[in-house]
């Protein structure tokens, strides 16, 4: 996957992928609302969808645009528009009957998109959920065991949930250092890498701008 990030407007991310048809690449715009990539309200036609990508490609990416001048859909129908805003819900619902459920993945915890973390969070989702129903055996799976086994869940997807929205701020001045050191030195960058299964450790290095100086420091010096 590359990302192109264009300060004050989004990024671009260009992800490979396997399609029925064969091999891809996904072109993937997330905007700022209200920018200049906040176009796409009201495009129901697919190959005007592709032109107006390729049209912001050209003007914010052109690096990417000029590998992509060739591009087609990969179906008639190869194109997504849509807008949300990350959301931790109540993971027990009541329902009209009286009967309770408990909400599962993206219905509990949809996080934006940018560090790619919904379809490996909905696994774990599942596994957590497994482990807390294999565990309580013959009770009864009722609202206090519900809201434990979100709260097992939650153990991995609060630091998701932090990281993802810390993310779409724009980066302060101790995050832009690592990310500059990471492109130097092997372990910094390794670390970032494996953020992305584990976002729990970035508390340890990546929030907080002393933390982050003394991780810097402690790489630098070999330690
Ligand atoms: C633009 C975008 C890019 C993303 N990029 C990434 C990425 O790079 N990496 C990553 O890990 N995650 C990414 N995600 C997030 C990821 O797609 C989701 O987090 C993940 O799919 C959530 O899984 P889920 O099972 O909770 O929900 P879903 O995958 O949405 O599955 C829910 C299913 O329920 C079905 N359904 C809904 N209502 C009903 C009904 N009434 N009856 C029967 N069926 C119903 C739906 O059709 C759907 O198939 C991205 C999401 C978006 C929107």
């Amino acid at each position: 996957v590359r990302c192109n990030i264009v300060p004050g407007v989004g990024e671009l991310f260009v992800m490979p992928t396997l399609t029925t048809g064969g091999r891809a690449d996904i072109l993937f715009w997330e905007g700022i609302p209200g920018g200049p990539l906040d176009v796409f309200r009201g495009v129901k036609d697919p190959s005007e969808h592709l032109a107006l990508t390729l049209e912001l490609m050209e003007r914010f990416t052109p690096w990417e645009y000029a590998r992509a001048t060739k591009v087609e859909l990969t179906d008639a129908g190869g194109t997504l528009a849509g807008r949300y805003a990350p959301t931790v819900r109540n993971p027990v619902g009541h329902l009209p009957g009286g009967g309770l459920v408990l909400g599962v993945a993206d219905v509990v915890v949809a996080n934006d998109p940018i560090t790619g973390q919904g379809s490996n969070s909905a696994s774990k989702c599942a596994a957590a959920y497994l482990a807390a129903i294999v565990e309580h055996g013959d009770r009864p799976f009722d609202e206090a065991w519900m809201r434990s086994a979100f709260d097992r869940y939650w153990k991995t997807a609060e630091p998701v949930t932090k990281w993802t929205n810390a993310m779409l701020a724009p980066p302060p001045e101790h995050v832009l250092q690592l990310l500059g050191a990471a492109g130097e030195l092997q372990p910094i960058a390794d670390r970032f890498a494996n953020g992305f299964d584990d976002p729990a450790d970035f508390e340890n290095f990546f929030f907080d701008p002393e933390k982050a100086s003394a991780y810097l420091a402690s790489v630098a010096s070999g330690a």
